[in-house]
């Protein structure tokens, strides 16, 4: 079973109430500033100033069209993951409480000082309890959760391919500048040699092109985990803190339709394709029940 103080990464501190009331959003707000500011970053930086010095106009164009496919996925996935609400107050009222001999199922949330349906549990950020709550990502301001982990799934599939384009891109660009990938381990190397013979390298163009390869892998490495992550726990039926727990799993395919909706892997090619899910996020099937 789900336990209440699943996946809330802010845990209990100190802080006294009204200021981390004031501090979860705002970290929130950095969090998705940073994101967007460096998907635009190497969106901008890739496709109007790095390849244009290594392709002509037909494979710039081809390029444009990629990168930017990739980059409104990217941006629009994040967008409807930032937006959609799963609060257990988007339902309507009369489904607020449970239906004839689902009061077992249902569990009183002491936070919000109400009885919710089953899988919903509270998020101290968002300081409302959410339905099938998998976890609160700062870096989409919003919790994971019943109507929004379609758009976050793809967010962090299509980051990560975005990604990998881009260190590409930047390899080349590097390559240009007489830098290798493994001279991103060997920075300090450089530095010696530049402290003992000044004039050797031109250090702050070496400088930045290191920590823009140095950036480029998190952004792979980091959306690829999630990416995983998110496959396990779709797969499964589970949530976060729980990923092995195959309660609900209703077999691969259903457990996936749960979540992308009636058009299912088409959801992939645009985060604005109508899919509506197969139900409101209270009745949950299990292996024991379906
Ligand atoms: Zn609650
Ligand atoms: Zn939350």
């Amino acid at each position: 079973m789900d336990s209440p103080d699943q996946g809330d990464t802010n845990g209990n501190t100190s802080i006294p109430k009204r200021i981390e009331r004031r501090i979860k959003p705002l970290v929130d707000s950095i969090a998705v500033s940073l994101n967007v500011s460096m998907i635009l970053f190497f969106y901008f930086f890739d496709v109007f100033y790095v390849m244009p010095q290594f392709l002509g106009i037909f494979g710039q164009a081809v390029h444009f069209v990629v990168s930017t496919w990739l980059t409104y996925n990217i941006l629009g996935n994040l967008r409807a993951c930032t937006k959609t609400s799963n609060t257990v107050d988007t339902l309507p009222p009369e489904m607020l409480k449970p239906a004839e001999g689902e009061d077992s199922l249902w569990h009183f949330c002491d936070l919000c000082q109400r009885t919710v349906p089953p899988r919903s549990w509270h998020c101290k950020t968002c300081s409302t309890c959410i339905l099938k709550r998998d976890h609160h990502c700062n870096f989409v301001g919003n919790c994971v959760g019943h109507n929004n982990q379609r758009y976050f799934m793809w967010f962090s599939f299509y980051a990560m391919i975005g990604s990998v384009l881009a260190f590409c891109d930047n390899l080349l660009y590097a390559h240009k500048h007489g830098i290798e990938f493994f001279d991103i381990f060997t920075m300090h190397l450089v530095l010696i040699v530049e402290f003992m013979h000044p004039g050797t390298h031109d250090l702050l163009a070496h400088f930045i092109i290191i920590s823009i390869l140095t950036m480029n892998i998190f952004a792979i490495i980091f959306p690829g985990a999630l990416f995983l992550s998110q496959i396990v726990v779709i797969r499964n039926n589970s949530v976060m803190h729980s990923t092995s727990d195959r309660t609900y799993s209703l077999g691969i395919w259903e457990n996936f339709a749960q979540v992308l909706g009636v058009r299912g892997f088409w959801t992939c090619l645009s985060p604005s394709i109508k899919s509506p899910l197969s139900h409101n996020g209270i009745q949950w099937k299990s292996k024991n029940t379906a």
